[in-house]
């Protein structure tokens, strides 16, 4: 990008890139560097009125150094050719309270700094107290509980408890086991031997009944938590820490009475932490009910994302959809695509006719087993799966890290499903791309779309492509 470009970032652009997932200056400072071409770039901290500036030729770790020795209110302002650019409040892991032991695993994990959710959420679960969290998957808010979870449960030993201490409900099995993964990364950093078992349902239920004897954090999807406790092999009667993840998911998956009949079996006095990604009437109605005095921490909205993604869209008519797919993936030569269908249906036609025209495809939907679900999704994670085409059950709720590209091979019904869908690219400083292909009759919906998005997204004539051979 040269100066003049530059100059017309706005401020906003470049705030947001540190806001969302604010992994530093530092960072900022290198990506910056090797994209653009920076003649003076300045940064100036703020700490309890005091003004420390640096000019920015050899900044790198010497910023990092000195916002490490910080305390909790570190302001920075980064100035790019004299014009403010953005300004963020810098807060080292080290500053949030978690212990030692903690804070090196979190080290080795590569994390440099802490996430806006984080930096709010973890010293009010340290401090016992309930927390809504308004923030989406990719903003960091697992490890947001997770961290201070661990802590607290560091400080009180557990191993006097023969049933659970710590429920995290979660709507899907695949979140479940993200947040199995999660716990597990800083388990071993804990002197005491702690053990974390996921449940869901769609699997034999045998093993997880042998194994949740000697549990002390549970991870459930609500329906297969209530088969576990109706056949008697866990008490919910220990639970001192609540999680409830992915609150709005939960409730617009239909599990209203399942979690009112986990919440009647839970001990009244305990910590109850609240995430959602919106903060719908629903989810207002269970927070005010659940949450005492609550810590609120609101993270930006997923359409404040939007910017970061490079829309597209493709009118073509239906038939021509399949070989204007296969097209797309084989010019653009991409190598890690989302593909979303309306139906399971639909998603297994389309990977048949990828898979027939040797293009290697998995499909992951509800109709799935439990096993082939996990298993596409970890390849296509891996990148060892260029196209996952999937229904709306991955729309939310799934961390895809660096996910390049995402295509509507038909839209969703709601516009808000439309920004979930594409909200799986372009996370933090990852420019994405959305695809979408629109059918003549989908025409209109889309263009409701747009607007409830608030912004237009250039159409282009699929039909007037020569698909021939594809
Ligand atoms: P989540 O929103 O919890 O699904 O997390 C999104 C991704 O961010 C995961 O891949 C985490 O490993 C990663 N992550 C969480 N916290 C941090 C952090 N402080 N620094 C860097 N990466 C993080």
């Amino acid at each position: 990008m040269n100066q003049k470009a530059l100059g017309r970032m706005r401020a906003s652009e470049v705030g947001h890139t540190c806001s969302t997932e604010s992994y530093g200056l530092l960072k900022l400072w290198q990506d910056w560097n090797r994209t653009h071409e920076i003649l003076s770039l300045k940064w100036l901290a703020c700490r309890g009125g005091a003004r420390v500036g640096s000019p920015a030729t050899q900044q790198g770790l010497a910023i990092r150094d000195r916002l490490d020795q910080n305390a909790r209110t570190t302001k920075v302002a980064v100035f790019v050719n004299r014009r403010l650019i953005t300004l963020f409040h810098a807060m080292p892991f080290s500053s949030l309270g978690l212990s030692p032991a903690l804070l090196a695993a979190i080290e080795r994990e590569g994390y440099s700094e802490p996430t806006p959710i984080q930096q709010e959420a973890i010293p009010a679960v340290i401090g016992k107290k309930d927390v809504l969290g308004i923030a989406k998957t990719g903003s960091g808010k697992t490890a947001g509980y997770v961290l201070p979870i661990l802590h607290n449960l560091q400080q009180a030993p557990v191993s006097q408890y023969r049933e659970p201490t710590v429920l995290v409900l979660v709507p899907t099995r695949e979140l479940a086991d993200q947040v199995q993964q999660v716990f597990q990364t800083f388990l071993p950093a804990l002197s005491e031997r702690l053990v974390c078992l996921a449940v869901v349902g769609g699997v034999s239920i045998n093993p997880q009944m042998q194994a949740i004897g000697k549990v002390n954090i549970l991870v459930a999807t609500p329906g297969r938590l209530l088969e576990l406790v109706e056949k008697n092999a866990v008490r919910l009667s220990s639970i001192a820490t609540l999680v409830l993840d992915e609150a709005d998911k939960m409730l617009n998956l239909g599990f209203r009475e399942e979690l009112k009949r986990i919440l009647a079996l839970l001990p009244p006095q305990r910590q109850n932490l609240l995430f959602s990604a919106t903060l719908s009437e629903d989810v207002s109605l269970i927070q005010k009910g659940l949450l005492k005095n609550p810590q609120v921490v609101k993270i930006a909205a997923e359409t404040d994302e939007i910017d970061l993604i490079h829309q597209l869209a493709y009118l073509v008519s239906e038939e021509k959809k399949g070989p204007l797919l296969r097209y797309l993936i084989k010019q653009g030569n991409l190598k890690q695509v989302l593909v979303f269908a309306s139906s399971t249906l639909k998603a297994d036609g389309i990977v048949n006719k990828l898979l027939k025209n040797r293009i290697h495809a998995a499909a992951v939907h509800s109709k799935l087993s439990q096993e082939t679900r996990r298993f596409n999704l970890q390849e296509f994670k891996a990148g060892q799966l260029p196209v996952l085409v999937a229904t709306d059950l991955l729309a939310r709720g799934i961390d895809i890290e660096f996910l390049p590209c995402v295509i509507n091979y038909e839209l969703p019904r709601s516009p808000k499903d439309y920004i979930h869908r594409i909200g799986r690219t372009g996370r933090a400083e990852n420019p994405g791309e959305a695809i979408s292909l629109v059918s003549p009759a989908e025409m209109d919906h889309f263009q409701v779309i747009q607007k409830k998005m608030g912004k237009r997204v250039k159409i282009l004539s699929g039909d007037l492509i020569d698909l021939q051979g594809y």
